[in-house]
């Protein structure tokens, strides 16, 4: 895998790509980060990449012509994707549908923004790290590249680990602990020490339901009814209020009539 950042501050970028996971997978040779200064294909004595916006207005804008000539001399890997707070919302699906490409580019906005004709005649697509405006798409591009770089086999040193993290069941994660056992009068969970395996599983299944029923039911109800093993762990663990939670959730969200969604109802 291969990916390309186009950016004004190549050096924060670089910085980022080649530090903790990142850096190793890079130094291993599981993926290969390319970062290109806009400013090398500026062309005047100042290395200017900005000017002031055409009918007037706050701010500057970044010009086409450096970055179409430095596309046109690194031809970085395709699809190349403008940052952007109006593009297609990253999460981890779409981070997963990145995983899977040979390559791709990230284009770093700076300014009031970029020259339109880059986005309508030089880019495949634009993403977003969220709903909200940064300063520059920097910051945007480190987000991608360490969501993605972490999927890619072999990264992440468990190769497994990636598997039961929050979302890729369509759950939260259940919780984490480390030594000690006790800290300050809180335990951990006895079940974590018990060495039973399976009753572990069961466990951290129930906590991560009952934790993403109350941080995200939208989760839930985008994951769908629960199946006979959800039902096993929370039973065994003590959350019978969550099952029924979860069940009452998704009757309404369905309109179907259970019930419990009839006696909620009745109740309001
Ligand atoms: N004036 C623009 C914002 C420009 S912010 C507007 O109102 O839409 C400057 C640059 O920061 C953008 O070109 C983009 O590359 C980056 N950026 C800002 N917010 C972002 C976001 N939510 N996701 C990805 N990139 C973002």
């Amino acid at each position: 895998m291969r990916i390309d950042v186009l950016t004004i501050f190549p050096d924060m970028v670089r910085d980022f790509a080649g530090r903790s996971l990142l850096g190793k997978a890079r130094e291993r040779g599981l993926i290969e980060v390319q970062v290109h200064d806009l400013r090398s294909a500026a062309t005047d004595p100042h290395r200017s990449v900005d000017d002031m916006p055409f009918g007037g207005g706050a701010g500057m804008v970044l010009m086409a012509e450096p970055i179409f000539a430095t596309v046109e001399a690194v031809r970085p890997p395709r699809p190349l994707f403008l940052l952007g707070p109006g593009g297609r919302r990253l999460d981890q699906g779409v981070a997963r549908e990145l995983a899977a490409l040979d390559g791709f580019s990230l284009l770093c906005g700076r300014y009031e923004g970029v020259d339109e004709r880059v986005r309508a005649h030089l880019v495949d697509g634009e993403l977003s790290i969220g709903d909200y405006v940064l300063s520059g798409g920097e910051v945007a591009a480190m987000v991608v590249l360490e969501a993605v770089s972490r999927l890619l086999p072999g990264v992440m040193g468990n190769a497994t680990s990636a598997d039961d993290e929050s979302f890729s069941a369509g759950l939260l994660e259940y919780p984490q602990y480390t030594r000690p056992a006790e800290l300050r009068g809180w335990s951990v969970p006895e079940v974590l020490r018990s060495g039973d395996h399976a009753r572990v599983a069961r466990w951290r299944r129930a906590r991560a339901l009952a934790r993403t029923l109350e941080a995200r039911p939208d989760l839930i109800v985008a994951r769908g009814p629960l199946s006979a093993e959800d039902r096993r762990a929370l039973r065994e663990h003590g959350e019978e209020a969550t099952e029924v939670a979860i069940d009452s959730l998704l009757a309404v969200g369905t309109g179907a009539s259970t019930p419990a969604s009839t006696a909620s109802r009745q109740e309001s």
